[in-house]
């Protein structure tokens, strides 16, 4: 008998008939001798449906009143799911967060996990019920209640998964699995048989939506076979995210992430001595600001410098501001911004061998006549930030540049 967690996102349980198939799913596992512990999203729309209520009220409403509101979502999903199942004459029970007591630290809108009880969990598999775990939320030490940020719900499953010592955490989702980039932006993405966990991770956190990246730290740091799937096909295969060693053939590219949430921030005229970098983003971090890209130019004329570097973009009217105080406190000479831009990313464990991919990217970005504004690299990712139109454009002629649409 197989231990397995099950995850269902938002597409997933968008409807009656959306839960009505997913708890038919269920049932087959469990006929075929399973234990499942499932967890699920809020129906597709729903948290965005609830922010925007909370915005009409507030600008910048509570954090923690916020998660009060947003883990409501997924409080609907779990008792239709298990109503669902009960229908069927499968035994069922559906938790909260906090009911199971998946303690966070207190972080509102973007805990972190920090133990799961599996007491609860255990009794209830071991009466022979389907547990369901509501996703993206959790619980503090004080009791309050805390969600995981946008795309928890993975989160959650792999979180249970490692904690239950599960022999698989199945992702289920509106793709059959993970593709060579996202097939909304090029419909001859193909489908990857399986993935390193350093692969999809990289994917995670240069923008590939399909998991959310801490979902993928957990897999990876507790060894959880980790499977992508798609809840609304007859025989789904998916995509397999594994160690390194259980890959039988690497590529050197395995796939093409993108991200829309960026900004570019650029401090021109800098005096270019020491402790420039640090001033500046002293005070961005002080404000709990994250800064993904940096670049510094190398000293100009004059013993002055230009300092670069990409923000989210919700965090772009705030970081702007505080950037036009360190330019008159640093007598820089201005400020330029550009929150139109987006970052493009190759990702490969194959390139840690194989020079020459970086040119062979640029080349094909100046053929389509795509200006580079900033590039960063690592052993097994090559990123540029680019002016947003030309998104679509670059992701698939990469993509077709490196044969990734081939077998
Ligand atoms: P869910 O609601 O099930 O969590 P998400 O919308 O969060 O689903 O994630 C699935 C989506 O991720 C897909 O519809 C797809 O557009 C997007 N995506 C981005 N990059 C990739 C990729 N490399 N492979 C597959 N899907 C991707
Ligand atoms: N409902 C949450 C969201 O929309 C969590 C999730 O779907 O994973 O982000
Ligand atoms: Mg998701």
């Amino acid at each position: 008998m197989a231990l397995i967690v099950q995850k269902y996102g938002g597409t997933s349980v968008a409807s009656v008939e959306r839960i009505q198939a997913v708890a038919e799913k269920i049932k087959t596992a469990v006929n075929a001798g399973n234990q499942l512990v499932v967890s699920v999203s809020a129906m597709s729309g729903e948290t965005n449906r609830m922010t925007e209520l909370a915005q009409e009220i507030q600008a910048a409403p509570s954090l923690r009143e916020m998660d009060m509101l947003l883990a409501t979502g997924e409080q609907v999903t779990i008792a239709l799911l298990s109503m669902a199942l009960h229908q069927l004459d499968c035994d069922a029970i559906s938790y909260l967060g906090s009911q199971v007591r998946i303690v966070t630290d207190s972080e509102h809108g973007k805990a972190r996990i920090k133990s799961i009880d599996d007491y609860r969990i255990r009794q209830s598999l071991e009466a022979g019920k389907v547990v369901i775990v509501a996703g993206f939320q959790g619980v503090d030490e004080d009791g309050h209640i805390t969600t995981l940020g946008r795309g928890g719900s993975d989160t959650t499953a792999v979180a249970l998964a490692a904690a239950l010592q599960a022999d698989e955490c199945q992702i289920y989702t509106d793709v059959d699995g993970v593709y060579t980039t996202d097939p909304r932006i090029e419909p001859n993405a193909r489908k990857m048989k399986s993935v390193s966990y350093e692969e999809m991770l990289e994917m995670a956190s240069l923008g590939s939506k399909v998991l959310q990246i801490r979902s993928v730290e957990f897999a990876s740091k507790y060894k959880v076979p980790l499977r992508v799937l798609s809840s609304l096909i007859e025989h789904p295969v998916g995509t397999l995210i594994t160690s390194e060693e259980n890959i039988m053939e690497q590529a050197i590219i395995s796939g093409i992430a993108h991200n829309k949430d960026e900004a570019k921030l650029s401090l021109i005229g800098v005096p270019d001595k020491p402790g420039i970098a640090f001033k500046i983003l002293k005070n961005i971090s002080d404000a709990n600001i994250e800064v993904d890209m940096i670049v510094q130019s190398v000293s100009a004329r004059e013993g002055l410098t230009n300092f670069a570097f990409t923000v989210h973009r919700t965090d772009f009217i705030n970081a702007q501001n505080i950037l036009q105080k360190v330019c008159d406190e640093l007598a820089a000479k201005g400020v330029q911004t550009d929150d139109k831009v987006v970052k493009v990313s190759l990702v490969g464990i194959g390139m840690r061998s194989h020079a020459g991919i970086a040119s062979q990217m640029f080349e094909v970005l100046h053929n389509e006549g795509i200006n580079i504004q900033m590039i960063s690299t690592s052993e097994i990712k090559i990123s540029v930030v680019i002016d947003e139109k030309y998104l679509e454009l670059a992701v698939r002629s990469l993509h077709s540049a490196f044969d990734l649409d081939k077998e």
